[in-house]
């Protein structure tokens, strides 16, 4: 069997095609949506993300507003900023580049953010609200996984999701939206003993780590789905955290790097974006 490929690119061009007719829409009743991003620093991969962020925002009538800070900025000089963009009006998502130079803490700023303005859905209340099965701004790259399974109609209720990677950013988040969509769920890490015994047992296996090629054909159930969060800079290029040649040829399903995963992230931050917008008029944010 040769998987079909998970094709993150169109996917994510019918979702950002759909959210720039509603973003013309609302424009026209006078409300543009806003995205606010901050930069600290010039780490080469966040000027990348940060760059194709802002571009996307503009295809679809996003404003966005950059600001680009010296790698040397201070918390307390982010935090101000932060508390200015808060209570502008025409700012409706507030993100901040991770990861951060070393001077300042991530926790810290993430906090600072106004939850209703936490498009990234990285903040504790949006964290505790998801997990609490409420209404919250869901992290993109995860809600970008669940969307993907969505538009190939990929049954996820009473199978058996494995995630390896437990952060706060993909692992924790993608395993609470599994549950919420009725999978039993296994989470893998770095402490994790005999690893393949666990991935071979997959239904659906997401692997969000960022380790070249860690699973490998022989760690894979035939007929799986396979979903490849991972980006790793290799002198040849991108490859993900999956040897995707390979374990083409035993799954049912697989997301390339790039091309996968990545497409869905920036079309998830965007919704996050309209929706927080939407919820200024008296919605609410709106959960995956
Ligand atoms: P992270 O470093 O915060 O977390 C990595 C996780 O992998 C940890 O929970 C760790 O316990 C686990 N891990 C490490 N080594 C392991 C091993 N040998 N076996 C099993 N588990 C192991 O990384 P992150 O922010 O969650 O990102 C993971 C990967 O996804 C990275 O490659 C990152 O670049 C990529 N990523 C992609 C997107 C996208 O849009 N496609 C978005 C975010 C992150």
């Amino acid at each position: 069997m040769r998987a079909e490929i998970l094709d993150g690119r169109k996917v994510a061009a019918q979702v950002k095609a759909a959210l720039k007719e509603e973003v013309t829409q609302l424009k026209g009743r006078g409300l543009t949506p806003g995205l606010a991003v901050i930069l600290v620093g010039d780490d080469p991969a966040s000027q990348v993300y940060v760059g194709n962020k802002e571009k996307a925002c503009r295809a679809v009538g996003i404003a966005s507003f950059p600001h680009r800070l010296p790698a040397a900025t201070g918390e307390e000089h982010l935090l101000q900023l932060i508390g200015r963009l808060n209570a502008d009006p025409a700012v409706h998502g507030i993100l901040v580049q991770l990861p951060l130079p070393r001077q300042l803490d991530a926790n810290r700023v993430i906090q600072a953010i106004d939850p209703a303005k936490d498009v990234d859905g990285f903040h504790p209340v949006n964290a505790g609200r998801l997990a609490a099965g409420l209404p919250a701004f869901v992290p993109c790259t995860p809600q970008g996984v669940m969307h993907l399974l969505a538009a190939y109609n990929i049954p996820v209720a009473g199978r058996h999701a494995v995630v390896v990677g437990r952060s706060n950013i993909v692992g924790k988040p993608l395993v609470q939206l599994l549950l919420a969509a009725d999978a039993t769920v296994t989470v893998c890490h770095s402490k994790t003993r005999d690893l393949a015994a666990f991935t071979r047992t997959a239904d659906i296996l997401v692997a969000a780590v960022g380790r070249p090629r860690l699973i490998t054909r022989d760690m894979v159930k035939p007929g799986a789905v396979v979903v490849d969060v991972g980006i790793n800079r290799l002198p040849e290029g991108l490859v993900g955290d999956v040897d995707f040649e390979a374990v083409r040829e035993v799954a049912r399903y697989i997301t390339p790097v790039p091309g996968g995963v990545g497409p869905l992230t920036i079309a998830m931050l965007l919704k996050n974006t309209l929706a927080a917008a939407l919820a200024g008029r008296g919605g609410g944010p709106r959960g995956e």
